[in-house]
Protein backbone atom coordinates (compact mmCIF):
# COMPACT_ATOMS: atom_id res chain seq x y z
CA UNK A 1 0.00 0.00 0.00
CA UNK A 2 3.00 2.47 -0.47
CA UNK A 3 1.89 5.87 -1.73
CA UNK A 4 -1.72 5.53 -0.27
CA UNK A 5 -3.40 8.02 1.33
CA UNK A 6 -6.85 8.40 2.15
CA UNK A 7 -8.94 12.00 2.67
CA UNK A 8 -11.82 12.05 4.99
CA UNK A 9 -14.49 14.51 4.56
CA UNK A 10 -18.63 14.63 6.15
CA UNK A 11 -19.95 15.00 2.40
CA UNK A 12 -19.04 13.13 -0.71
CA UNK A 13 -20.30 13.45 -4.32
CA UNK A 14 -19.22 10.57 -6.24
CA UNK A 15 -21.59 12.37 -9.25
CA UNK A 16 -22.16 9.07 -11.01
CA UNK A 17 -23.42 7.75 -8.02
CA UNK A 18 -25.71 8.94 -5.02
CA UNK A 19 -23.91 11.42 -2.03
CA UNK A 20 -22.17 9.51 0.61
CA UNK A 21 -22.26 10.86 4.31
CA UNK A 22 -19.16 10.36 6.52
CA UNK A 23 -16.93 9.03 3.72
CA UNK A 24 -13.60 8.77 2.53
CA UNK A 25 -11.43 8.44 -0.48
CA UNK A 26 -8.67 6.36 -0.87
CA UNK A 27 -5.68 7.18 -3.37
CA UNK A 28 -2.43 5.87 -4.03
CA UNK A 29 -0.28 6.25 -7.10
CA UNK A 30 -2.33 9.12 -8.46
CA UNK A 31 -5.63 7.35 -8.85
CA UNK A 32 -8.64 6.87 -6.82
CA UNK A 33 -8.33 3.32 -5.60
CA UNK A 34 -11.92 3.00 -3.15
CA UNK A 35 -14.48 5.24 -2.48
CA UNK A 36 -17.31 5.06 0.11
CA UNK A 37 -18.75 5.30 3.69
CA UNK A 38 -16.20 5.63 6.51
CA UNK A 39 -17.05 2.64 8.30
CA UNK A 40 -17.46 0.48 5.33
CA UNK A 41 -13.74 0.90 4.25
CA UNK A 42 -12.64 0.98 7.92
CA UNK A 43 -10.91 -2.51 6.73
CA UNK A 44 -8.66 -1.55 3.74
CA UNK A 45 -8.10 1.83 5.04
CA UNK A 46 -6.90 1.28 8.72
CA UNK A 47 -3.22 2.39 9.34
CA UNK A 48 -3.32 4.46 5.91
CA UNK A 49 -2.49 8.68 6.38
CA UNK A 50 -5.73 10.62 6.76
CA UNK A 51 -6.53 13.83 5.75
CA UNK A 52 -9.66 14.36 7.68
CA UNK A 53 -11.12 18.08 5.84
CA UNK A 54 -14.12 18.07 8.63
CA UNK A 55 -17.41 19.62 7.99
CA UNK A 56 -16.50 19.98 4.13
CA UNK A 57 -17.86 18.76 0.78
CA UNK A 58 -15.84 16.66 -1.35
CA UNK A 59 -16.24 16.23 -5.11
CA UNK A 60 -14.59 16.07 -8.77
CA UNK A 61 -13.33 19.30 -9.96
CA UNK A 62 -15.26 21.56 -12.31
CA UNK A 63 -14.56 21.43 -16.20
CA UNK A 64 -15.07 24.57 -18.07
CA UNK A 65 -15.92 23.72 -21.45
CA UNK A 66 -15.61 26.72 -22.99
CA UNK A 67 -13.36 29.89 -22.62
CA UNK A 68 -10.96 32.16 -24.02
CA UNK A 69 -8.56 32.88 -21.19
CA UNK A 70 -6.51 35.31 -23.23
CA UNK A 71 -9.63 37.63 -22.65
CA UNK A 72 -9.72 37.84 -18.89
CA UNK A 73 -9.03 41.55 -18.42
CA UNK A 74 -11.05 42.91 -20.80
CA UNK A 75 -13.27 44.46 -17.84
CA UNK A 76 -10.58 46.41 -17.22
CA UNK A 77 -9.62 47.06 -20.99
CA UNK A 78 -13.54 48.07 -21.48
CA UNK A 79 -12.41 50.66 -19.35
CA UNK A 80 -9.41 51.87 -19.93
CA UNK A 81 -10.90 52.44 -23.46
CA UNK A 82 -13.87 53.59 -22.38
CA UNK A 83 -16.54 51.63 -23.93
CA UNK A 84 -19.79 52.16 -23.91
CA UNK A 85 -21.03 49.81 -21.12
CA UNK A 86 -24.37 49.62 -22.85
CA UNK A 87 -24.73 47.54 -26.50
CA UNK A 88 -27.01 47.89 -28.89
CA UNK A 89 -26.72 44.59 -30.05
CA UNK A 90 -24.85 41.14 -30.72
CA UNK A 91 -22.49 42.88 -33.88
CA UNK A 92 -21.79 46.05 -31.36
CA UNK A 93 -20.06 43.83 -28.92
CA UNK A 94 -18.22 41.99 -31.62
CA UNK A 95 -17.02 44.90 -33.13
CA UNK A 96 -15.98 46.22 -30.02
CA UNK A 97 -13.90 43.26 -29.75
CA UNK A 98 -11.99 43.78 -32.16
CA UNK A 99 -11.39 47.57 -31.61
CA UNK A 100 -9.95 46.37 -28.55
CA UNK A 101 -7.98 43.43 -29.33
CA UNK A 102 -5.91 45.78 -31.72
CA UNK A 103 -5.90 48.35 -29.24
CA UNK A 104 -3.78 46.32 -26.85
CA UNK A 105 -0.31 47.02 -25.62
CA UNK A 106 2.52 43.74 -26.53
CA UNK A 107 2.18 41.73 -23.47
CA UNK A 108 -1.31 42.95 -21.88
CA UNK A 109 -2.72 39.25 -23.63
CA UNK A 110 -0.05 37.34 -21.71
CA UNK A 111 -0.75 38.86 -18.18
CA UNK A 112 -4.93 38.50 -19.28
CA UNK A 113 -4.25 34.78 -19.82
CA UNK A 114 -2.20 34.41 -16.60
CA UNK A 115 -4.94 35.71 -14.59
CA UNK A 116 -7.35 33.34 -16.32
CA UNK A 117 -5.59 30.30 -15.32
CA UNK A 118 -5.56 31.72 -11.50
CA UNK A 119 -8.92 32.18 -11.39
CA UNK A 120 -10.18 29.31 -12.95
CA UNK A 121 -8.26 27.46 -10.38
CA UNK A 122 -9.46 29.38 -7.84
CA UNK A 123 -12.80 28.32 -8.44
CA UNK A 124 -12.26 24.86 -8.15
CA UNK A 125 -12.45 24.16 -12.09
CA UNK A 126 -9.67 20.93 -13.10
CA UNK A 127 -10.66 20.96 -16.93
CA UNK A 128 -10.89 23.74 -19.42
CA UNK A 129 -11.63 24.09 -23.56
CA UNK A 130 -10.00 27.04 -23.66
CA UNK A 131 -9.96 29.19 -27.09
CA UNK A 132 -6.53 30.85 -28.00
CA UNK A 133 -6.12 33.47 -31.09
CA UNK A 134 -2.76 33.91 -30.18
CA UNK A 135 -0.29 30.98 -30.50
CA UNK A 136 2.79 32.93 -29.37
CA UNK A 137 1.27 32.67 -25.75
CA UNK A 138 1.44 29.52 -25.54
CA UNK A 139 4.18 29.56 -23.05
CA UNK A 140 1.48 30.84 -20.70
CA UNK A 141 0.19 28.13 -19.93
CA UNK A 142 3.54 26.13 -18.98
CA UNK A 143 3.20 24.70 -15.11
CA UNK A 144 -0.85 24.83 -15.01
CA UNK A 145 -1.89 21.83 -13.73
CA UNK A 146 -5.14 22.31 -15.55
CA UNK A 147 -6.04 19.47 -17.81
CA UNK A 148 -7.91 19.93 -21.15
CA UNK A 149 -7.09 21.18 -23.56
CA UNK A 150 -6.17 24.80 -26.31
CA UNK A 151 -7.94 25.27 -29.10
CA UNK A 152 -6.17 26.99 -31.80
CA UNK A 153 -8.89 29.78 -33.08
CA UNK A 154 -9.24 29.83 -37.05
CA UNK A 155 -11.22 32.74 -38.91
CA UNK A 156 -11.02 32.96 -42.53
CA UNK A 157 -13.21 34.09 -45.67
CA UNK A 158 -12.62 34.27 -49.26
CA UNK A 159 -10.22 31.88 -50.98
CA UNK A 160 -6.99 33.95 -50.13
CA UNK A 161 -7.40 32.97 -46.62
CA UNK A 162 -7.37 29.46 -46.72
CA UNK A 163 -3.33 28.97 -47.27
CA UNK A 164 -2.58 31.16 -44.13
CA UNK A 165 -5.57 29.85 -41.90
CA UNK A 166 -4.03 26.25 -42.77
CA UNK A 167 -0.48 27.14 -42.18
CA UNK A 168 -1.82 28.59 -38.74
CA UNK A 169 -3.50 25.24 -37.94
CA UNK A 170 -0.35 22.69 -38.66
CA UNK A 171 1.65 24.87 -37.06
CA UNK A 172 0.01 24.80 -33.79
CA UNK A 173 -0.85 20.77 -33.98
CA UNK A 174 3.06 20.63 -34.28
CA UNK A 175 3.62 22.38 -31.56
CA UNK A 176 4.62 20.24 -28.43
CA UNK A 177 2.22 20.24 -25.44
CA UNK A 178 2.62 22.08 -22.27
CA UNK A 179 1.54 20.64 -19.27
CA UNK A 180 -1.96 18.28 -19.64
CA UNK A 181 -3.18 20.50 -21.99
CA UNK A 182 -3.60 19.21 -25.71
CA UNK A 183 -4.10 20.81 -29.17
CA UNK A 184 -7.19 21.42 -30.88
CA UNK A 185 -8.75 23.75 -33.23
CA UNK A 186 -11.40 26.23 -33.22
CA UNK A 187 -13.04 26.99 -36.73
CA UNK A 188 -14.81 30.29 -34.74
CA UNK A 189 -18.40 30.66 -36.19
CA UNK A 190 -20.16 29.83 -39.43
CA UNK A 191 -20.65 33.87 -39.61
CA UNK A 192 -16.58 34.29 -39.63
CA UNK A 193 -15.33 30.89 -41.57
CA UNK A 194 -16.50 30.29 -44.65
CA UNK A 195 -18.02 26.43 -46.22
CA UNK A 196 -14.85 25.57 -48.02
CA UNK A 197 -12.34 26.71 -45.72
CA UNK A 198 -14.71 24.34 -42.90
CA UNK A 199 -14.23 21.56 -45.08
CA UNK A 200 -10.17 22.45 -45.27
CA UNK A 201 -10.37 22.30 -41.12
CA UNK A 202 -12.41 19.69 -40.37
CA UNK A 203 -10.17 17.21 -42.97
CA UNK A 204 -6.94 18.27 -41.61
CA UNK A 205 -8.53 18.21 -37.93
CA UNK A 206 -9.48 14.50 -38.72
CA UNK A 207 -6.39 13.48 -40.34
CA UNK A 208 -4.56 14.36 -36.96
CA UNK A 209 -7.02 13.44 -34.84
CA UNK A 210 -7.33 16.82 -33.40
CA UNK A 211 -10.79 17.73 -31.45
CA UNK A 212 -12.19 20.83 -33.04
CA UNK A 213 -14.85 23.04 -31.03
CA UNK A 214 -16.96 26.10 -32.90
CA UNK A 215 -19.13 28.60 -31.82
CA UNK A 216 -22.99 27.61 -33.35
CA UNK A 217 -26.03 28.78 -33.37
CA UNK A 218 -25.78 31.77 -30.81
CA UNK A 219 -27.66 34.59 -32.14
CA UNK A 220 -30.59 35.30 -34.53
CA UNK A 221 -27.93 37.97 -36.87
CA UNK A 222 -25.79 34.22 -37.23
CA UNK A 223 -29.19 32.23 -38.25
CA UNK A 224 -30.08 35.42 -41.16
CA UNK A 225 -26.38 35.46 -42.53
CA UNK A 226 -26.53 31.72 -42.99
CA UNK A 227 -30.04 31.54 -44.23
CA UNK A 228 -30.31 35.00 -46.47
CA UNK A 229 -26.52 35.92 -46.49
CA UNK A 230 -27.90 39.68 -45.41
CA UNK A 231 -28.53 41.14 -41.84
CA UNK A 232 -26.67 43.29 -39.32
CA UNK A 233 -23.22 40.96 -39.19
CA UNK A 234 -22.93 41.46 -43.68
CA UNK A 235 -23.89 45.15 -43.47
CA UNK A 236 -21.36 46.17 -40.56
CA UNK A 237 -18.81 43.04 -39.60
CA UNK A 238 -18.09 42.23 -42.94
CA UNK A 239 -17.52 45.92 -44.46
CA UNK A 240 -15.81 46.39 -41.73
CA UNK A 241 -13.13 43.44 -42.35
CA UNK A 242 -13.37 43.49 -45.85
CA UNK A 243 -14.99 40.15 -46.79
CA UNK A 244 -16.98 39.79 -49.92
CA UNK A 245 -20.61 39.30 -49.23
CA UNK A 246 -21.52 36.22 -47.97
CA UNK A 247 -23.51 33.21 -49.90
CA UNK A 248 -26.66 31.58 -47.82
CA UNK A 249 -25.54 28.39 -47.15
CA UNK A 250 -28.81 27.15 -45.05
CA UNK A 251 -28.76 26.09 -41.44
CA UNK A 252 -25.80 25.72 -38.93
CA UNK A 253 -26.04 22.49 -38.70
CA UNK A 254 -26.41 22.15 -42.53
CA UNK A 255 -22.89 24.17 -42.69
CA UNK A 256 -21.39 21.50 -40.29
CA UNK A 257 -22.52 18.34 -41.73
CA UNK A 258 -21.66 19.47 -45.29
CA UNK A 259 -18.32 20.03 -43.89
CA UNK A 260 -17.85 16.17 -42.27
CA UNK A 261 -17.80 18.50 -39.14
CA UNK A 262 -20.81 17.29 -36.93
CA UNK A 263 -19.01 14.22 -35.11
CA UNK A 264 -18.65 12.33 -31.78
CA UNK A 265 -15.72 14.42 -30.76
CA UNK A 266 -17.13 18.00 -31.59
CA UNK A 267 -17.71 20.56 -28.95
CA UNK A 268 -20.87 23.00 -30.28
CA UNK A 269 -20.73 26.21 -28.17
CA UNK A 270 -24.08 28.10 -27.28
CA UNK A 271 -26.62 26.49 -29.60
CA UNK A 272 -29.38 29.27 -28.48
CA UNK A 273 -31.22 29.39 -31.91
CA UNK A 274 -30.86 25.28 -33.03
CA UNK A 275 -34.14 23.98 -34.06
CA UNK A 276 -35.65 20.56 -33.01
CA UNK A 277 -34.45 18.90 -36.12
CA UNK A 278 -30.99 19.96 -35.84
CA UNK A 279 -30.77 18.97 -32.00
CA UNK A 280 -31.72 15.73 -33.03
CA UNK A 281 -28.88 15.20 -35.73
CA UNK A 282 -26.52 16.82 -33.13
CA UNK A 283 -28.31 14.18 -30.84
CA UNK A 284 -27.36 11.17 -33.74
CA UNK A 285 -23.99 12.51 -34.40
CA UNK A 286 -23.00 12.06 -30.75
CA UNK A 287 -21.50 15.58 -30.36
CA UNK A 288 -21.60 18.19 -27.28
CA UNK A 289 -23.21 21.10 -26.55
CA UNK A 290 -21.93 23.91 -24.20
CA UNK A 291 -24.31 25.93 -22.60
CA UNK A 292 -23.09 29.49 -21.79
CA UNK A 293 -25.73 30.90 -20.09
CA UNK A 294 -24.76 33.97 -18.37
CA UNK A 295 -23.01 34.59 -21.63
CA UNK A 296 -26.28 34.37 -23.90
CA UNK A 297 -27.88 36.52 -21.01
CA UNK A 298 -25.38 39.47 -21.13
CA UNK A 299 -25.40 39.57 -25.29
CA UNK A 300 -29.37 38.79 -25.02
CA UNK A 301 -28.99 36.70 -27.62
CA UNK A 302 -31.75 34.17 -25.98
CA UNK A 303 -31.91 31.16 -23.87
CA UNK A 304 -30.88 27.69 -25.05
CA UNK A 305 -33.81 25.07 -26.07
CA UNK A 306 -32.44 22.76 -23.10
CA UNK A 307 -36.24 21.31 -23.12
CA UNK A 308 -35.05 19.42 -26.56
CA UNK A 309 -31.69 19.30 -25.91
CA UNK A 310 -32.37 17.28 -22.89
CA UNK A 311 -35.22 15.06 -24.58
CA UNK A 312 -33.17 13.87 -27.42
CA UNK A 313 -29.98 12.96 -24.84
CA UNK A 314 -27.32 15.85 -26.26
CA UNK A 315 -24.36 15.55 -24.14
CA UNK A 316 -24.45 18.64 -22.04
CA UNK A 317 -21.73 20.50 -20.58
CA UNK A 318 -21.34 24.10 -19.17
CA UNK A 319 -18.87 27.02 -19.74
CA UNK A 320 -18.41 30.51 -18.87
CA UNK A 321 -17.32 31.96 -22.33
CA UNK A 322 -14.99 34.59 -21.53
CA UNK A 323 -14.89 37.84 -19.61
CA UNK A 324 -16.01 39.89 -22.39
CA UNK A 325 -19.41 38.66 -22.20
CA UNK A 326 -19.11 37.19 -18.37
CA UNK A 327 -18.74 38.97 -14.56
CA UNK A 328 -16.66 35.77 -13.42
CA UNK A 329 -14.80 32.51 -14.75
CA UNK A 330 -16.70 30.25 -12.39
CA UNK A 331 -18.36 27.23 -13.28
CA UNK A 332 -20.45 27.67 -9.73
CA UNK A 333 -21.91 31.02 -10.66
CA UNK A 334 -22.77 29.44 -13.72
CA UNK A 335 -24.05 26.39 -12.46
CA UNK A 336 -26.37 28.88 -10.09
CA UNK A 337 -27.55 31.26 -13.35
CA UNK A 338 -28.55 28.06 -15.18
CA UNK A 339 -30.73 26.53 -12.39
CA UNK A 340 -32.16 29.72 -12.67
CA UNK A 341 -33.12 29.71 -16.70
CA UNK A 342 -33.45 26.33 -17.07
CA UNK A 343 -35.12 25.34 -14.41
CA UNK A 344 -37.26 22.61 -14.10
CA UNK A 345 -36.16 20.81 -17.23
CA UNK A 346 -32.52 21.02 -15.47
CA UNK A 347 -32.02 19.91 -11.63
CA UNK A 348 -29.35 20.76 -9.86
CA UNK A 349 -28.33 17.31 -10.01
CA UNK A 350 -28.21 17.75 -13.83
CA UNK A 351 -26.13 20.75 -13.84
CA UNK A 352 -23.90 19.69 -11.27
CA UNK A 353 -23.51 16.55 -13.36
CA UNK A 354 -23.50 18.83 -16.40
CA UNK A 355 -20.19 20.47 -15.09
CA UNK A 356 -18.15 17.74 -13.87
CA UNK A 357 -18.80 14.45 -16.22
CA UNK A 358 -20.75 16.35 -18.60
CA UNK A 359 -17.62 18.41 -19.55
CA UNK A 360 -15.04 15.39 -19.07
CA UNK A 361 -16.73 13.19 -22.16
CA UNK A 362 -16.82 16.61 -24.04
CA UNK A 363 -13.64 16.74 -23.46
CA UNK A 364 -12.57 13.34 -24.13
CA UNK A 365 -11.63 12.84 -20.18
CA UNK A 366 -14.38 10.17 -18.97
CA UNK A 367 -12.15 8.08 -16.90
CA UNK A 368 -9.77 10.30 -16.16
CA UNK A 369 -12.19 13.10 -14.35
CA UNK A 370 -16.05 14.27 -14.36
CA UNK A 371 -16.35 11.60 -10.76
CA UNK A 372 -14.78 10.48 -8.02
CA UNK A 373 -14.79 6.44 -8.58
CA UNK A 374 -12.22 3.86 -8.26
CA UNK A 375 -9.78 3.81 -11.26
CA UNK A 376 -10.12 7.42 -12.03
CA UNK A 377 -7.51 10.51 -11.51
CA UNK A 378 -6.90 11.63 -8.32
CA UNK A 379 -9.12 15.07 -8.81
CA UNK A 380 -10.80 16.39 -6.19
CA UNK A 381 -12.19 19.49 -4.80
CA UNK A 382 -12.88 20.22 -1.14
CA UNK A 383 -15.56 23.16 -0.76
CA UNK A 384 -15.81 24.44 2.84
CA UNK A 385 -19.01 26.83 3.60
CA UNK A 386 -19.94 27.89 6.78
CA UNK A 387 -22.67 26.06 7.40
CA UNK A 388 -23.13 22.33 5.51
CA UNK A 389 -27.25 21.68 4.09
CA UNK A 390 -28.71 18.56 5.07
CA UNK A 391 -27.27 15.69 2.71
CA UNK A 392 -30.96 15.76 0.74
CA UNK A 393 -30.08 19.41 0.06
CA UNK A 394 -26.62 19.57 -1.03
CA UNK A 395 -27.65 19.83 -4.73
CA UNK A 396 -29.53 22.88 -4.57
CA UNK A 397 -26.93 24.38 -1.75
CA UNK A 398 -23.94 23.96 -4.21
CA UNK A 399 -26.00 25.12 -7.06
CA UNK A 400 -26.78 28.02 -6.00
CA UNK A 401 -24.08 30.47 -6.95
CA UNK A 402 -21.16 31.73 -5.04
CA UNK A 403 -19.82 28.47 -4.02
CA UNK A 404 -16.36 29.31 -6.05
CA UNK A 405 -15.30 31.44 -2.98
CA UNK A 406 -15.67 28.43 -0.34
CA UNK A 407 -12.88 25.79 -2.61
CA UNK A 408 -10.75 25.29 -0.01
CA UNK A 409 -8.18 22.17 -2.16
CA UNK A 410 -8.28 21.49 -5.15
CA UNK A 411 -6.04 18.18 -5.82
CA UNK A 412 -4.84 17.64 -9.32
CA UNK A 413 -3.24 14.46 -9.83
CA UNK A 414 -2.63 13.96 -6.15
CA UNK A 415 -1.50 16.98 -5.35
CA UNK A 416 -3.32 20.25 -3.80
CA UNK A 417 -2.58 23.23 -6.65
CA UNK A 418 -4.09 25.71 -3.99
CA UNK A 419 -1.85 24.82 -1.53
CA UNK A 420 0.39 27.67 -1.88
CA UNK A 421 -1.65 29.35 -3.90
CA UNK A 422 -2.09 33.65 -3.51
CA UNK A 423 -5.56 34.50 -2.21
ZN1 LIG B 1 -16.66 31.93 -26.99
Amino acid sequence: MNNSRIYAARYLLPINTAPIEDAVLQVAHGRIVAVGRRQELLRQTSGLPCTDFGDAILLPPLVNAHTHLELTDFPQWAKDAELPTSRSDFVDWILNLIRIKRGLAPGQMAISLRHGLQQLLRCGTGAVADILSQPELLPEYAGSPLLGRIDMELIGRGLVAHQPVMARAAHWLQQERVGQLAHGLSPHAPYTVSQELLSEISDYAQRKAASMAMHIAESVEEVELLHQGSGPLADRLYTRVGWPPPEPVGGAIDYLQRSDALRPSSLLVHGVQLTADEIRRIAVAGASVVLCPRSNRQLSVGRAPVEALVCQGVNLCLGTDSLASNSSLSLWDEMGAALELYAPVLSAVDLLRMATMGGARALGLSGEMGCLTAGSGAHFQVVRPDKLPAMADLAPFLCQGERGREVAHLYLQGVDVLKDATP
